[in-house]
């Protein structure tokens, strides 16, 4: 078996970043990380004292007045110094990622270069955040608007894309002058913490950016505190409910992402192409990604033509290659944690309680190598799932693809439009009015017209609607700068 060049090979004691300063937590209380693949200790994270999460936050507070004053030329020369040490270490960052989450090693390289992309775009600032102005609003009276910080953003991370979501946030609030608390998932703390060494080296000046390890004490903490301004929060619907109410209640402005059900549509006159789409859509991150296809819906087939595509779908699905992630020639990872595993297989359990027929059974799994299977899950297909069965329904976050049919385009539509939840929906056609029918009537946030997994580019928001987002800015692009930004009015006359 080839050797897999993990970047890390003793179990890390990972630290706070505090003003500056990797800091011990004084908590006693350390949690493992364990690679889901190996099952080895790969970290140990503490979970940080209220006074370690209020100190991150004091740090952020004190450096925001001379952070605000840097000159936005002066900031983002620290950002171009970070993309150049991200992508001096790419592929180190990139494996770490799929140590720490189980995703491939292309998939980590993926989400790498999304990260990157996110701090080149913010380094765009000084013309992205300029304001605008009329002149002569009245007689020899002059209007404009600036744009100006704020203060300390936290930021609460998901496991799914433990390096990348967090830059969705922190390179725009930065290079708009505000300073930062990241708190990293507990489930995979690792990419983070390594980019915050990388923030230092950057050279950006102590307390401007600051990391604190924890679960959902800190995340409260970071909350509820008076000198945190604004939340953004990605992760499961029902705590970003909670995130989203508490934020209210504290007066903060909140991006929240959250969960997802998403559908693919495909049209009878969808291209050969479809299926390898499908796969990677479906099944790529083994199913733990907030835009993974998840509802087949095959529009509008007859038997045959049903059938035939059906049997290839799943014959493509049970050729994909399950083990470790840093073996370039596996294609699906494990699930990141035993429990994402059970949760799965309680999914598939009531899936067929349900009476929807299971096609591919993924816990029948064959794993490439000699790994311990706690995390491994086969991709799995079901078919004759309606919208009311719990698989057709609930999110898995898992690799299970439930298959629907509909006689028509407007039934598809329907069913997408009723779930509660709103992130992403793709079709697959030859059709012009079929597609733009779609992209105007779909209630998601995100669509793919032929592309399964519709992901926004940095410059780009990441949209969400319903259940899937809470807030009305959101993460990326435009979106993110004026989020990280007030407006201020000024009316100027001289006499
Ligand atoms: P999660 O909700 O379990 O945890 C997310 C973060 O919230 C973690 O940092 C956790 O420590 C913290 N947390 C937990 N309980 C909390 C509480 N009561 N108050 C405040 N913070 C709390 O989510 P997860 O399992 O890490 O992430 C997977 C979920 O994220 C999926 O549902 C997925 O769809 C969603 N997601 C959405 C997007 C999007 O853009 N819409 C992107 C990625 C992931």
């Amino acid at each position: 078996m080839a050797i897999l060049e993990e970047p890390i090979k003793q179990p890390l004691e990972l630290k706070n970043y505090i003003n500056g300063e990797w800091v011990e937590s004084k908590s006693g209380q350390v949690s493992e990380v364990v690679n889901p693949a190996t099952r080895k200790v790969i970290a140990g994270y503490p979970t940080s004292t209220a006074d370690e999460v209020n100190a991150a936050i004091q740090a952020a507070a004190d450096a925001f007045p001379e952070w605000r004053r840097t000159t936005p030329l002066a900031r983002v020369r620290c950002l171009f110094r970070l993309r150049d040490l991200m992508e001096e270490n790419f592929e180190s960052l990139s494996r770490i990622q799929t140590q720490e989450h189980g995703k491939t090693i292309d998939e980590s390289r993926g989400e790498t270069r999304r990260g990157i992309e996110m701090v080149e775009v913010a380094t765009g600032i000084p013309s992205l955040m300029m304001g605008y102005n009329l002149e002569d609003i009245a007689a020899g009276i002059d209007e404009y608007v600036i744009y100006q910080p704020l203060g300390v953003f936290g930021h609460i991370a998901p496991f799914n894309f433990p390096f990348m979501v967090p830059l969705w946030f922190s390179p725009f609030a930065l290079a708009t002058g505000n300073t930062f608390v990241v708190k990293p998932s507990p489930r995979a703390p690792i990419s983070q913490t390594r980019l915050a060494e990388l923030i230092e080296e950057a050279g950006f000046p102590p307390g401007v950016y600051n990391l604190v390890h924890g679960g959902a004490e800190a995340a409260r903490i970071m909350i509820d505190h008076p000198d945190i301004k604004g939340i953004t929060f990605v992760g499961t619907t029902h705590v970003g409910k909670e995130v989203y109410a508490r934020c209210g209640q504290t007066g903060k402005r909140a991006i929240v992402q959250a969960s997802a059900k998403n559908f693919l549509v495909i049209m009878p006159d969808a291209a050969e192409g479809t299926i390898p789409a499908l796969l990677t859509s479906l099944f790529g991150n083994t199913g733990q990604r907030c835009l993974s296809g998840a509802n087949v819906v095959i529009v509008g087939r007859g038997g045959a033509s049903y059938k035939k595509f059906l049997d290839e779908f799943v014959e493509a699905t049970s050729r994909i290659k399950v083990g470790y992630g840093l073996d370039e020639s596996v294609q699906m990872g494990p699930m990141q944690a035993v429990d994402g595993k059970e949760r799965t297989i309680g999914y598939v359990e009531k899936g067929i309680a349900d009476g929807a027929r299971l096609l591919l059974d993924g816990r029948q799994l064959k794993i490439t190598g000699d790994y311990p299977d706690d995390c491994f899950l086969g991709p799995t297909v079901f078919e004759g799932v309606t919208p009311d069965m719990a698989i057709g329904r609930e999110e898995i976050f898992g690799p299970v693809a439930t298959v629907m049919r509909t006689a028509s385009l407007d039934e598809a539509i329907t069913a997408i439009n009723a779930s509660h939840y709103g992130n992403a929906a793709c079709i697959f056609t030859a059709s012009g009015r079929a597609a733009r029918e779609f992209q105007y009537r779909v209630t998601c946030g995100n669509i793919g017209i032929n592309i399964g997994i519709a992901a926004p580019m940095a410059f780009f928001p990441f949209s969400g609607m319903k259940d899937s987002f809470f807030g009305v800015l959101h993460g990326q692009g435009r979106d993110a700068i004026r989020f990280f930004t007030e407006s201020k009015v000024a009316i100027q006359r001289w006499f």
